[in-house]
Protein backbone atom coordinates (compact mmCIF):
# COMPACT_ATOMS: atom_id res chain seq x y z
CA UNK A 1 0.00 0.00 0.00
CA UNK A 2 0.91 3.57 -0.65
CA UNK A 3 1.11 6.34 1.82
CA UNK A 4 -2.21 7.94 0.79
CA UNK A 5 -4.10 4.11 0.60
CA UNK A 6 -2.27 3.47 4.17
CA UNK A 7 -3.75 7.32 5.20
CA UNK A 8 -7.25 6.11 4.18
CA UNK A 9 -7.34 2.93 5.64
CA UNK A 10 -10.57 2.19 7.42
CA UNK A 11 -11.50 6.07 6.50
CA UNK A 12 -14.97 6.85 5.01
CA UNK A 13 -14.02 8.29 1.76
CA UNK A 14 -16.37 9.38 -1.00
CA UNK A 15 -19.85 9.10 -1.13
CA UNK A 16 -22.44 10.56 -3.32
CA UNK A 17 -23.14 13.69 -0.26
CA UNK A 18 -19.69 14.62 -0.49
CA UNK A 19 -19.64 14.44 -4.26
CA UNK A 20 -22.70 16.99 -4.18
CA UNK A 21 -21.26 19.26 -1.16
CA UNK A 22 -17.95 19.57 -3.66
CA UNK A 23 -20.48 20.84 -6.14
CA UNK A 24 -22.04 23.33 -4.00
CA UNK A 25 -18.37 24.41 -3.06
CA UNK A 26 -17.25 25.06 -6.52
CA UNK A 27 -20.53 27.04 -7.26
CA UNK A 28 -20.22 29.34 -4.30
CA UNK A 29 -16.54 29.81 -4.66
CA UNK A 30 -17.40 30.72 -8.71
CA UNK A 31 -20.17 33.17 -7.73
CA UNK A 32 -18.28 34.20 -4.25
CA UNK A 33 -15.29 35.57 -6.65
CA UNK A 34 -17.58 36.90 -9.25
CA UNK A 35 -19.33 38.84 -6.70
CA UNK A 36 -16.62 39.74 -5.13
CA UNK A 37 -18.38 39.14 -1.80
CA UNK A 38 -16.00 37.18 0.44
CA UNK A 39 -18.79 35.67 2.82
CA UNK A 40 -19.87 33.61 -0.24
CA UNK A 41 -16.36 31.91 -0.13
CA UNK A 42 -15.61 31.93 3.55
CA UNK A 43 -19.49 29.85 3.06
CA UNK A 44 -17.29 27.48 0.31
CA UNK A 45 -15.03 26.52 2.73
CA UNK A 46 -17.32 25.65 5.54
CA UNK A 47 -18.52 23.13 2.45
CA UNK A 48 -15.19 22.22 2.23
CA UNK A 49 -14.35 21.42 5.29
CA UNK A 50 -17.33 19.26 5.55
CA UNK A 51 -16.21 17.16 2.55
CA UNK A 52 -12.81 16.83 3.76
CA UNK A 53 -14.30 16.07 7.25
CA UNK A 54 -16.98 12.98 5.69
CA UNK A 55 -13.93 11.79 3.97
CA UNK A 56 -11.46 11.34 7.13
CA UNK A 57 -13.97 10.42 9.13
CA UNK A 58 -13.45 6.78 10.77
CA UNK A 59 -17.42 6.55 11.99
CA UNK A 60 -17.94 4.80 8.87
CA UNK A 61 -21.62 3.96 9.73
CA UNK A 62 -22.52 7.64 10.69
CA UNK A 63 -21.74 8.86 7.58
CA UNK A 64 -22.95 6.04 5.33
CA UNK A 65 -26.15 7.14 7.44
CA UNK A 66 -25.75 10.78 6.60
CA UNK A 67 -25.73 9.69 2.54
CA UNK A 68 -28.27 7.23 2.79
CA UNK A 69 -30.57 10.01 4.30
CA UNK A 70 -29.00 12.15 1.47
CA UNK A 71 -30.02 9.76 -1.35
CA UNK A 72 -33.28 9.37 -0.28
CA UNK A 73 -34.25 13.07 0.04
CA UNK A 74 -32.66 13.40 -3.18
CA UNK A 75 -34.78 10.71 -5.00
CA UNK A 76 -37.71 12.24 -3.47
CA UNK A 77 -37.01 15.71 -5.11
CA UNK A 78 -36.21 14.45 -7.85
CA UNK A 79 -39.22 12.18 -8.21
CA UNK A 80 -41.62 15.24 -6.95
CA UNK A 81 -39.89 17.39 -10.28
CA UNK A 82 -40.67 14.71 -12.54
CA UNK A 83 -44.16 13.92 -11.22
CA UNK A 84 -44.90 17.72 -11.63
CA UNK A 85 -43.52 17.68 -15.30
CA UNK A 86 -45.55 14.82 -16.03
CA UNK A 87 -48.91 16.45 -14.66
CA UNK A 88 -48.19 19.50 -16.84
CA UNK A 89 -46.73 17.85 -20.19
CA UNK A 90 -47.88 14.20 -19.69
CA UNK A 91 -45.56 11.78 -21.23
CA UNK A 92 -44.88 10.03 -24.59
CA UNK A 93 -48.39 7.80 -24.54
CA UNK A 94 -50.61 9.66 -21.33
CA UNK A 95 -51.93 12.93 -20.19
CA UNK A 96 -52.61 13.54 -17.04
CA UNK A 97 -55.80 15.41 -15.78
CA UNK A 98 -57.31 16.39 -12.68
CA UNK A 99 -60.80 15.41 -11.41
CA UNK A 100 -62.59 18.85 -10.99
CA UNK A 101 -64.71 16.85 -8.42
CA UNK A 102 -62.14 15.26 -6.47
CA UNK A 103 -58.82 16.25 -7.34
CA UNK A 104 -57.90 13.02 -8.50
CA UNK A 105 -55.28 12.55 -10.84
CA UNK A 106 -56.16 10.37 -13.71
CA UNK A 107 -53.82 9.12 -16.74
CA UNK A 108 -55.69 9.19 -19.83
CA UNK A 109 -53.58 7.46 -23.33
CA UNK A 110 -52.79 10.55 -25.96
CA UNK A 111 -54.08 10.69 -29.19
CA UNK A 112 -57.76 9.92 -28.75
CA UNK A 113 -58.96 13.58 -29.90
CA UNK A 114 -62.03 14.96 -27.42
CA UNK A 115 -63.24 12.32 -24.81
CA UNK A 116 -64.72 11.71 -21.95
CA UNK A 117 -63.19 10.99 -19.16
CA UNK A 118 -65.12 9.27 -15.92
CA UNK A 119 -63.37 9.44 -12.59
CA UNK A 120 -62.53 6.35 -11.53
CA UNK A 121 -63.14 7.52 -7.33
CA UNK A 122 -66.01 9.74 -8.00
CA UNK A 123 -67.42 9.17 -10.80
CA UNK A 124 -67.30 12.66 -11.98
CA UNK A 125 -67.54 13.07 -15.77
CA UNK A 126 -65.83 15.80 -17.91
CA UNK A 127 -64.58 16.42 -21.29
CA UNK A 128 -60.91 17.07 -22.33
CA UNK A 129 -58.69 17.02 -25.12
CA UNK A 130 -56.23 14.31 -25.14
ZN1 LIG B 1 -63.18 12.45 -9.07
Amino acid sequence: MNRFQRFMYGRYGMDHLSRFLIGITLLLSIIGSLSKKSIIIYISYLFLFFVLFRMFSKNIQQRAKENRIFVQLFQRIINSFQKLKRTFFGTKTHKYYRCPGCRQTIRVPKGKGKICITCPKCRAEFIRRT
